[in-house]
C-alpha cells in the first residue's frame, strides 16, 4: 500500500470489478515502474524516443506499425484528427474547425452504426468531426456519400442487433476509400485480438495501455497502417494544436513499452486458469448459502468487457444487486464488484495476490446479512 494513500487516508479497495478508471485501471509491475523511473532521469528527443519505442512495440506484437497515446480515448481523438487531416498541415492547424480548402471540401464526417453509439465516441467529436449515425441498411449509401473521413466501429457491439460484421463493414468502407477505425480499448484478452481486428479490415485499432496490458493508466496504443500511425505520432510527441492535451511523455513511453513486452510474453493460459480458479472458489463458497444462487459465466450484457474473462455471478433472493454492491463497497475491507442486470458480477481480472481470501470472506458476510 502506498504511503501517499495512507497519508491521505484513502483506503485500498479490493477490485473485483475490473480495469475501470474510477478504481485506478491497472496495477503496474515493478519492471514497468523501474522503466518509468529510469526514463525520467534525463532529457531526450521525445519524438525520437516515441518513434523507436513504437517501432519496437510493433515488432513485439507483430503488427505493421504503432503509435503510443495517452489512453484509448486520446487514441480515438488523435486517430480522428490524423484521418481528417491526412498529413495536410493546413487542415491540422485549423482543427477542431474543419476548413474549406480551395482544393475542395475536407471530409468531416465519421460514420457510425447507431447500435454502436456509446459514451466514448465523444472522443471523435473532440477532433472536430461530426458523427453520421446510420443503420446497417443505409451504411453503404452514407459511406459512398461526400465528406466521409472514417468509418468507426465499436468492436464490443459486434453481436448487437443492428450491427454488421467488421469484415462487411470494412469491405464496404474500403470500396469507397474510407479508412476504418476500431475502438478495442478493453478487448484484451484474448491476446489474439491484437491481430484480429486488423485482419478483419481495420486500418487502425485502438487499445488501452492501462487495462489488461498493465501499462501506465493514461497510456494507449493505436496499431495498424504505417502511414496512418505516423500521422498519429506527429500529433502526440507533442503537438501544440487540437491534440495538445493528449501529449505523451518519456515515462509513459518507457512504461508502456515495458508493459507490452511483459504482457505479450507472459503465460496467457496460466493467467486464464488462475482467473477460472478464482471464480470457481467464489461460487463454491457462496453457492451453498441459503437464498443465494451462484454460477460462473461470461458477460452477455452489451458493453461489458472483456467477455473472455469468466465472472462469478451471484444473486440473493431477498436483496437487490445494487444494494449488495453498495454493502460490499461500504464493508471493511471495501470490495468493488460489478452489477450486470439483476446480479452481482465478480471479475477476477484485477485481483492482487492475497485478495481472494478477504474477497470471499467479505462476500459471505454481505450475503449472510
Ligand atoms: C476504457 C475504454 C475506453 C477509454 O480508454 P482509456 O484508455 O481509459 O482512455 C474507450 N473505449 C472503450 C470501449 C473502453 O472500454
Amino acid at each position: 500500500m502506498s504511503s501517499i494513500h495512507d497519508r491521505l487516508g484513502v483506503e485500498r479497495v479490493i477490485n473485483a470489478h475490473g480495469t475501470v478508471t474510477v478504481l485506478g485501471g491497472s496495477v503496474m509491475a515493478p519492471a514497468v515502474l523501474a522503466a518509468m523511473a529510469g526514463a525520467s532521469q534525463g532529457f531526450v528527443d521525445v519524438a525520437l524516443l516515441h518513434h523507436r519505442a513504437a517501432a519496437h512495440i510493433a515488432d513485439v506484437l507483430g503488427v505493421e506499425a504503432a503509435c503510443i497515446t495517452s489512453g484509448a480515448s486520446a487514441g480515438l481523438t488523435v486517430a480522428t484528427a490524423a484521418l481528417l487531416a491526412r498529413g495536410r498541415p493546413e487542415v491540422l492547424a485549423s482543427l477542431p474547425t474543419v476548413p474549406v480548402l480551395d482544393a475542395g471540401p475536407v471530409a468531416d464526417r465519421v460514420v457510425v452504426l447507431a447500435s454502436h453509439r456509446m459514451a466514448y465516441d465523444r472522443a471523435i467529436l473532440v477532433a472536430g468531426a461530426q458523427l453520421a449515425e446510420v443503420g446497417p441498411d443505409r451504411f453503404a449509401e452514407v459511406v459512398a456519400g461526400p465528406g466521409v473521413a472514417i468509418a468507426f466501429y465499436a468492436a464490443h457491439a459486434a453481436d448487437l442487433p443492428g450491427s454488421l460484421s467488421l469484415q462487411e463493414f470494412a469491405a464496404t468502407a474500403h470500396r469507397h476509400g474510407v479508412p476504418v477505425l476500431v475502438d478495442a480499448a478493453a478487448e484484451l484478452p484474448p491476446e489474439t485480438n491484437v491481430h484480429r481486428f486488423l485482419a478483419e479490415g481495420a486500418d487502425l485499432v485502438v487499445f488501452s495501455g492501462g487495462k489488461e496490458i498493465g501499462g501506465p493508466q493514461s497510456s494507449g496504443l493505436v496499431l495498424g497502417s504505417a502511414t496512418m500511425t505516423e500521422w498519429c505520432r506527429t500529433l502526440v510527441t507533442p503537438y501544440d494544436g487540437v491534440t495538445r492535451g493528449m501529449k505523451i511523455d518519456k515515462e509513459t513511453i518507457a512504461g508502456l513499452m515495458t508493459a507490452v513486452e511483459l504482457w505479450w510474453s507472459r503465460d496467457h493460459a496460466a493467467v486464464a486458469r488462475s482467473r477460472q480458479e478464482a471464480v470457481d472458489t467464489v461460487v463454491s463458497a457462496l453457492g451453498s448459502m441459503p437464498g443465494v444462487t451462484a454460477w460462473t459465466g461470461h458477460p452477455s450484457t452489451p458493453g461489458v468487457q472483456p467477455v473472455g474473462i469468466p465472472r462469478a455471478y451471484l444473486r440473493h433472493e431477498h436483496r437487490t444487486a445494487d444494494d449488495l454492491r453498495d454493502a460490499l463497497r461500504a464493508g471493511r475491507p471495501a470490495i468493488a464488484v460489478g452489477v450486470e442486470d439483476d446480479r452481482i458480477a465478480v471479475n477476477p481480472q484485477c485481483l492482487q495476490p492475497g485478495d481472494l481470501e478477504p474477497l470471499v470472506a467479505g462476500l459471505v458476510a454481505a450475503f449472510s446479512r
